[in-house]
Formats: C-alpha cells, structure tokens, sequence
C-alpha cells in the first residue's frame, strides 16, 4: 500500500493494515457507497465487538474519489478505506475484481471478507473465493458469531445455522435487509483515513475473458427496489405491459418502489431488474402491496421479510391469502379485481 499523501484526508501507513480483519468489498454509485454495501458493514459489527473494518473500492476516476470521501464517514465502525484507482478495474467485471480481492487479501490477511448478496458481490466473491482456496457461505441472515451464521435454505422455507471451519478466511455474502444500518446508526466524529492500494503486482492475467459492452438501468426517480420502504408489485394478473403502467403510477403515487414477479417479467410487462423471489431481489419493505400475485414459495422467498403484506387478489384461495399455524403471507388480504381496485385507489389518493 501507498499511503494516500497529496489530499486533505488523513493518512495512514501500511503497518496499521495488518491489525485490521475484516475487510468488505464495497460497490458504489454516483459517488456514494449502495446502502446494501454500507449493511455489510453493519454485518461485520457482529463478528465481534472490537472488530474494526477496512472497506474496498475500486473504480476510476473523480467518482471513485467521491465515493471513498462517502466512505471514509459512512459508518462508525470503518476504520479504513482501502482504494483502488485504475482504468482495469473501472468496470465491476468478476475477473480484475476477483483479483483485486486476492491481492488485498494477500496483504492484508483479514480473517473475513464480506460483501452485499447483490449481483455485484454474487459475481465477485465466489471467483475471488476460488482464487483464495476457500468455501464462501451465502446469503447470511444472522452472525451468531465469528464463524457462525444463520441463512434460508429451501427458498427461505428453513433457516439454517452453520460453522464455518475453513481456513481464512471467511468470506460471506450477507442480505442486506436483514443488516439495516439506521440514520443515527452511521454517525461518527471524523473520517476514515483513505489508502490507495499498489497496484504494481496487478498484471493482465485472465482480464481478456470478459469484456464489458454496455449497462442498461431505468431512467427512474423512484426509490431502488432493495431499500425501499414500500413496493408495489404486480404479477400476472395484471396481463399486460400496459397495465403495468397502473401499478407503476400507484407506487408514484405513494414514493414506493415497483416490483414484478417472475412470471410477470417473463412475459415481458417489466424488465427482469424489477423481479422479486428466490431468483429476483430480496426485499423486505414497511409496506408490500401484491396485485395480482398468487404467491409461489419462490416469489415468497424474496419478500416474506416485509413488515406488512397488502395482497389484492380475485382468487380467495390464492396461496398468498394461505393463514396456517407454519404460514401466514399476507396481513391484509382484499379478495376483489385488480381492474377495480387500483383505479380506485388511484382516484381516492392525494398526488405526491
Ligand atoms: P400466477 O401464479 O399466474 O398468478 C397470477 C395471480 O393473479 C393468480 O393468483 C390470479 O388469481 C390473480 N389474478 C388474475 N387476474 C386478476 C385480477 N383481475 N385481479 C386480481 N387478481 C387477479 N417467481 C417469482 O416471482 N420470483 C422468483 O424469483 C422466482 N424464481 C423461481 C425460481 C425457480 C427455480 C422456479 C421453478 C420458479 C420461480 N418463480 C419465481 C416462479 C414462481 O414459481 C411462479 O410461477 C410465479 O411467482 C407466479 O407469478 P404470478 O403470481 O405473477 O403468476
């Protein structure tokens, strides 16, 4: 490491580094770190009481130095920001990343590694897990522990508590929902010291196996579908992409998210970015309001964390209306027809 000298944060040597050990590899956006990656940290709070966390960005550019500022005074247990400037690593691909994580790993021997279970950290960390000879554990609800975590199996119908006994070290994903990070949680007196990572080792091996062509994402103003406080879905039901557009003015309405089942995106009302399940997003709103959603265990699987269920359905035996001893989805239920009940709701709201 070379320490960060020309800028008016503070610095600090590369002999600090190797006392800190947990390090969290971190996406960040328009100069910010994701809330999902700032709930990694937060994660880490759990693996023991005195454990103090270096964060890693990398990118290029102004962003990136924006974005490592964010960092440097995002959360009080950080206590680095390790930052890798370079034009290799400008796009989040899994290949130069991966190799990053296994060159700072190499260094810095941290004892855990953890990143958000988003697509950016399912991407990286396994192949940076497999560069480091070990077993990453997946999508953690609870640290019970230095090496024990809870994390849903059968699509969220069982939770499982398991020992990490690998070696070091132990890297995890972690569902953010289950990390929130309040606003009062984050406050802390000064920043973070910055510390640029060498690179000179870094090389271009393996780089030419992907490539970077594009990024497509919604041009929208409404909240990100991870951390909102309410989403509003749509299923099948709605039997258009133009229907949708009701469920999309409804969330509008009431500044929520919008979210889609599988079978939804599959016939192409929404884009697949807006799936919520087992192999969507996971959420768990204040608020989820399901239109025309039966509630298959795997669209469950994504969004039964909610606080409350709002479910409006034509069908009263709907799984989503199912209240057993074991289950029971929605907290609110409206047996009644879509094609009714928005528009209503649409006339009876206050514009935003
Ligand atoms: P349907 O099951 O067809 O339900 C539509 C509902 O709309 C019905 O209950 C119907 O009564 C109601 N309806 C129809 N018209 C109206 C109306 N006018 N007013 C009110 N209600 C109306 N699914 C996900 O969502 N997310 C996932 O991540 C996911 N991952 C999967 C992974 C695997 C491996 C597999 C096998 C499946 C996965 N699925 C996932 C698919 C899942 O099994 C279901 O097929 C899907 O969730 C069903 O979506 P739906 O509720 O919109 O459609």
């Amino acid at each position: 490491l070379r320490a960060f000298r020309d800028r008016s944060i503070t610095s600090r040597t590369a002999s600090n580094y190797r006392l800190l050990s947990t390090l969290v590899l971190a996406e960040h956006e328009g100069g910010s770190v994701k809330t999902s990656s700032v709930s990694a940290v937060e994660a880490a709070k759990y693996l023991s009481e005195d454990n103090s966390v270096s964060i890693l960005l990398a990118g290029s550019g102004p962003s990136l130095q924006k974005a490592a500022e964010h960092a440097a005074s995002c959360h009080p247990s950080i206590s680095q920001v390790l930052m890798s400037d370079s034009e290799k690593l400008k796009y989040p691909l899994a290949e130069p990343w991966a190799r990053l994580v296994h060159l700072v790993q190499k260094k810095g021997s941290y004892s855990h590694i953890i990143a958000a279970s988003g697509s950016f950290g399912k991407n990286i960390l396994p192949r940076a897990a497999a560069l480091l000879d070990v077993s990453p554990v997946t999508d953690v609800t609870e640290i019970s522990g230095s090496n024990q975590f809870v994390r849903p199996i059968y699509a969220g119908n069982a939770l499982c508590t398991v020992q990490y006994t690998g070696s070091n070290p132990c890297m995890l994903t972690i569902r953010s929902t289950s990390f929130p990070v309040a606003p009062s949680d984050n406050a802390r007196s000064s920043a973070a010291p910055i510390l640029q990572v060498d690179l000179s080792t870094f090389g271009e091996e393996g780089m030419e196996k992907s490539r970077y062509i594009k990024q497509s994402s919604l041009d929208t103003e409404r909240p990100d579908l991870g951390n909102a406080r309410v989403v509003v879905t749509g299923g099948r039901g709605l039997k258009s992409a133009e229907n949708f557009n009701m469920v999309e003015k409804l969330a509008e309405k009431l500044g929520a998210a919008v979210g889609a089942t599988r079978a939804a995106v599959d016939a192409g009302f929404v884009p697949n970015e807006l799936q919520v399940g087992q192999t969507g997003k996971i959420v768990a709103p204040e608020l989820y309001i399901a239109f025309g959603v039966s509630g298959a265990i795997q669209h469950l699987a994504g969004m039964r964390d909610s606080k409350v269920i709002v479910a409006v359905n034509k069908d009263s035996d709907a799984p989503i209306f199912q209240q057993t001893l074991e289950l029971q989805v929605a907290d609110y239920g409206l047996v009644g027809d879509l094609f009714e009940v928005i528009p209503e709701l649409l006339q009876k709201l206050p514009e935003k």
